[in-house]
């Protein structure tokens, strides 16, 4: 009798051992900011505390960084044409600069007279003048912006920032910082197109992130298995208004000061890094194909890529080609 009794007692243990190590506790919390629904689960011991604290942090870098809210330091020296910025802002407009640099010139937050010219921030959408689009690009460029510390200065007049293009990426870099803080190993972070997956699914699976087909938003183009690393994705679909049949969308030439027409529809860039996701998903969109693959082989080390043409062609850069599968089963090409 006794002995049937311990039996059970330790068949009871491990059950619950078993069951409980199957399902660890979950932690959600969805929020509207950086206009953009967020997501974020967390999986294990402080998860809740994790995602609140996640939660806190990405209001901060909105009231920091938002072109809109008056009372952010972006909007201030938008306003003021110039002046002071925090250590953290200045950080990220330097980066920023790097990228200006290192895309020639594709990925620019001087892009500001243009996005407006074109109505993305007010929502009221107009194709402008070639005239128009003449005076702003005199007004865009990042070699017009000069940060000297934390000193912004622009070199012309009218001119302005808009970190739409890497905000979201920095903010899932410090919720992704803020998770380890709190020693969450499993948990994935949903900014809009900005998605970290930290750690692995709590089975030690990695986890699945799909990336939407740009000609079917009702479609997935395929889906990446990750573990530690971010996925972002620009996509003509994602902002646009149609003007006479034709479709003008929110990522900018900076060159042209036209919406980017590379021939692709969308790109994603997978990298640990997701500043970096950020800015170059918006970057080897505007490139297109050719000019993105040629940027990925000589930083290979440092992201991958999954491109997506006009036409519905899908390319794999090779330090992803395994993690990578079309819903479909349908063949894509690898960039070597
Ligand atoms: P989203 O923020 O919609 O996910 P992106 O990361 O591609 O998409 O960023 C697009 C945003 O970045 C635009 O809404 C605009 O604010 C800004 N932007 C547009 N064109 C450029 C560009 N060439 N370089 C830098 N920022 C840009
Ligand atoms: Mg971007």
């Amino acid at each position: 009798m006794m002995k049937k009794t311990v039996a059970l007692l330790v068949v009871a243990c491990i059950l619950c051992v078993l069951l409980t190590g199957c399902a660890p506790k979950q932690a959600e919390n969805e929020f509207f900011a950086m206009d953009t629904v967020m997501k974020l689960t967390a999986y294990g011991k402080n998860g809740q505390e994790a995602v609140e604290a996640a939660e806190d942090e990405i209001i901060r870098l909105d009231a920091l960084l938002s072109i809109s809210s008056e009372t952010s330091e972006v909007a201030a020296v938008n306003a003021d044409g110039g002046g002071t910025l925090s250590e953290e802002t200045s950080a990220l407009i330097r980066r920023a600069e790097g990228f200006y640099r290192e895309t020639g010139g594709a990925f620019d937050i001087t892009v500001y007279p243009l996005v407006d010219a074109w109505g993305f921030y007010t929502e009221m959408y107009k194709v402008p003048s070639p005239a128009e689009l003449a005076n702003c690009l005199e007004r865009t460029g990042g070699d017009k912006l000069q940060l000297d510390g934390n000193v912004l200065s622009f070199l012309e007049s009218g001119m302005a920032i808009d970190l739409g293009g890497i905000a979201k990426g920095y903010a899932s870099d410090r919720v992704c910082a803020i998770c380890k803080e709190y020693g969450v190993k499993s948990a994935i972070i949903t900014l809009g197109g900005n998605v970290y997956a930290i750690g692995t699914r709590p089975d030690g699976t990695p986890w699945k992130v799909a990336i939407q087909d740009p000609t079917d938003p009702a479609a997935y183009a395929g889906v990446l298995e990750l573990e530690d690393k971010a996925a972002v994705t620009s996509g003509a679909y994602e902002r646009y208004f149609e003007e006479d049949g034709v479709r003008y969308h929110h990522i900018i030439n900076p060159k042209t000061g036209y919406p980017a027409e590379s021939g692709l529809a969308s790109v994603t860039i997978v990298s640990a890094d997701g500043t970096m996701a950020d800015a170059l998903s918006t970057a080897l969109f505007v490139m297109g194909k050719d000019t993105a693959l040629d940027y990925w082989r000589q930083h290979s080390s440092e992201f991958d890529a999954v491109l997506v043409t006009d036409t519905g062609a899908v390319t794999v850069t090779r330090g992803i080609a395994d993690c990578f599968s079309t819903t479909d089963g349908s063949p894509f090409e690898v960039a070597e």
